[in-house]
This record gives C-alpha cells, sequence and structure tokens, in this order.
C-alpha cells in the first residue's frame, strides 16, 4: 500500500507533557483518515507537527514518502492544504478576495484556479458579501477553499464540523467525499462527532494519551463491531446474576438496561429470567457503535 503519511515513534513534548508519546499513524494515499480521540488526546498536536508548525521533541515522519529531515520536506509540504484551528480569513475581503490574497502569500502567478476552487466548495455564487458576514459553515469552506487554492493531495482539517449546524454538517460531509472521489484528494481530519466521522472516513486512527491505540479500515471496523442484543429489564442486577450463570459476555448500561455480548438463545434467557423473579420488557438486536467501540478502546473510560 502506498502511505501519503507516516510517523514513526513520533513524539511532542511540552514541559512535562507528551502530547505525542512515540506515536505510529499510517494514512494510505486515497484515504479519509479520521484521527479519534478525546480532548487533549494529541490530535491537533499530530496535525500541527506534520504541518511543519510545530517541530517534534523525537522521532520521524514521511510525507509523500519525503523524511521530515530532509531538505525536500519544504517542497513537499506544497502538496499539502490545511486547515487547523480557526481559518486564516480576512473578515473585510470577499470570498475572491480572500483567495487572492492567498494566492499572493503562496507565491503564486495566477488567480485562475480561484473560480474552479470558489465553485468546489459552493461559494461561486457570492460576490462582493465580506466574509466577515459568512455563516460559520461559508467561512469554514473559505478556509478549505484557501486551503485547496495550491492544489494539494493532502488535505488536512482539524475539526471541520465543530460548531456547524445540521445543515452546514451536511454541506461539510459532502465536500469532503467530492474531493476524495472527484479530486483523488487525500484528507487526513480529526472530530469529534463520532457519528459524523462514520459518514466519511476510510479509515481511522483511534488515539489516546499521544499514543496510537489502533488503526483500522473502514471495512475491518464494520466487520468487528459486535452485534449486541439489548434489553431492558425490570433489575439488571438479577440479569447479571443469570448471565453469569450461562458464562455469556455482557455489559450493564444502567438499572434497567444491559447489552448483551455474546450468543443467547432468546427463550431461554427470558425462562432463566421469569425463574430468577426479573421481568423483561424489550428485546433488540443492535449494531456496536463507533463510540461503543472506542469506550472499549479506551478500557471503558471516558
Ligand atoms: P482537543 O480535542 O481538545 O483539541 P487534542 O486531541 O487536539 O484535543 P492537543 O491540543 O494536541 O489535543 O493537546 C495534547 C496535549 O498537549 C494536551 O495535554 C494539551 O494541554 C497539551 N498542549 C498542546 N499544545 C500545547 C502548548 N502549546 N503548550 C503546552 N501544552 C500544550
Amino acid at each position: 500500500m502506498e502511505y501519503v503519511l507516516q510517523t514513526s515513534g513520533l513524539t511532542k513534548k511540552y514541559g512535562r507533557t507528551r502530547a505525542l508519546d512515540a506515536l505510529t499513524a499510517n494514512v494510505p494515499k486515497g484515504a479519509i483518515y479520521g484521527l479519534v480521540g478525546r480532548n487533549g488526546a494529541g490530535k491537533t498536536t499530530l496535525l500541527r507537527v506534520v504541518c511543519g508548525l510545530s517541530l517534534p521533541t523525537a522521532g520521524e515522519y514521511t510525507l509523500f514518502g519525503v523524511g521530515c529531515g530532509s531538505r525536500k520536506i519544504t517542497d513537499v509540504r506544497r502538496r499539502v492544504g490545511a486547515v487547523i484551528e480557526a481559518p486564516a480569513i480576512y473578515s473585510d475581503m470577499s470570498a475572491e478576495e480572500n483567495l487572492r490574497q492567498m494566492c499572493i502569500s503562496l507565491g503564486m502567478p495566477s488567480y485562475e484556479r480561484i473560480p474552479e476552487v470558489l465553485s468546489a466548495v459552493g461559494l461561486a455564487d457570492t460576490g462582493k458579501k465580506r466574509a466577515g458576514k459568512f455563516s460559520l459553515g461559508m467561512r469554514q469552506r473559505l478556509g478549505i477553499a484557501a486551503a485547496l487554492i495550491g492544489d494539494p493531495d493532502l488535505l488536512i482539517l482539524d475539526e471541520p464540523m465543530n460548531g456547524l449546524d445540521p445543515q452546514g454538517i451536511i454541506e461539510m460531509r459532502e465536500l469532503i467525499l467530492r474531493l476524495n472521489r472527484e479530486r483523488r484528494v487525500t484528507v487526513l481530519l480529526s472530530s469529534h462527532i463520532l457519528d459524523e466521522l462514520s459518514r466519511v472516513a476510510t479509515h481511522y486512527g483511534f488515539i489516546d494519551g499521544g499514543r496510537m491505540l489502533k488503526e483500522i479500515s473502514a471495512d475491518e471496523l464494520e466487520r468487528s463491531l459486535c452485534k449486541c442484543v439489548r434489553v431492558e429489564v425490570s433489575d439488571t442486577k438479577l440479569l447479571a446474576a443469570v448471565l453469569d450463570a450461562f458464562g455469556v459476555e455482557y455489559r450493564i448500561n444502567s438499572e434497567r438496561e444491559a447489552d448483551i455480548l455474546g450468543e443467547l438463545s432468546v427463550s431461554r434467557l427470558a425462562e432463566a429470567l421469569g425463574g430468577a423473579g426479573c421481568e423483561l420488557y424489550a428485546l433488540h438486536e443492535r449494531d456496536e457503535s463507533l463510540e461503543g467501540y472506542f469506550i472499549n478502546l479506551l478500557g471503558g473510560a471516558v
């Protein structure tokens, strides 16, 4: 497999804090790679280091096969577009003027890509309207337009869905999918909204405490998400005793709700619960969510 980005032993220390702790990540070419981690896991630090905004304390990474210590790394960075934290936008300028400004700072000889990029992010019709008057979703998309102006092969987005309303989230999702499918841009993004991430990501990197807990493709993840049966009963303590006797794995969610993770016949369960004086109110099959998978990876603590 060809990788756009690979990190090895990547470490970033801030005083005693290890924001990245010997982190290994592999972003395949053509992927939409979702970084998943709770607050402070190291997601932004990783994106900043990869973009050259921050130097690693130890370890290394390669971008498009070029090592971070190589002189060629500056050239290769031109193939990367990024929006990290708030996009750099001039509020008193229109979308087009903002992109002209971006072309100037990138030393681009012409503005010819601007109409195409504005149309790719759905801002072609904003005319003279100043960016300060844009909605948050429009500002985010303008930030992405600025990142796209240099025609990057890798787009890095830190929490692109943050603060967007449902419509803005849908537009952002469609934009990311379109850039990936039609322009073959590899996307590396972080997001707190796991459900949203699962609608776009082809690969995941789960990180915690600056370490990579697991890298997995969306297909592999789909196969490994356990199918469980959620039950509502009058008393999950009685349910737990019954399930222990059957030797079946389970997870208690509340006094009345639990997930049964192993195979068990419904009639045997109902009969045993009846014998134990526990009422069974409801039972339905459900797929473990991405969130559930992540919580399990973290050992149940979030
Ligand atoms: P969030 O989702 O909250 O943005 P994150 O996963 O992006 O979190 P980082 O911002 O990378 O996490 O932070 C990782 C750790 O490094 C945190 O403990 C944070 O406090 C610390 N950290 C990040 N930047 C700095 C800095 N400039 N100085 C000191 N500590 C920092």
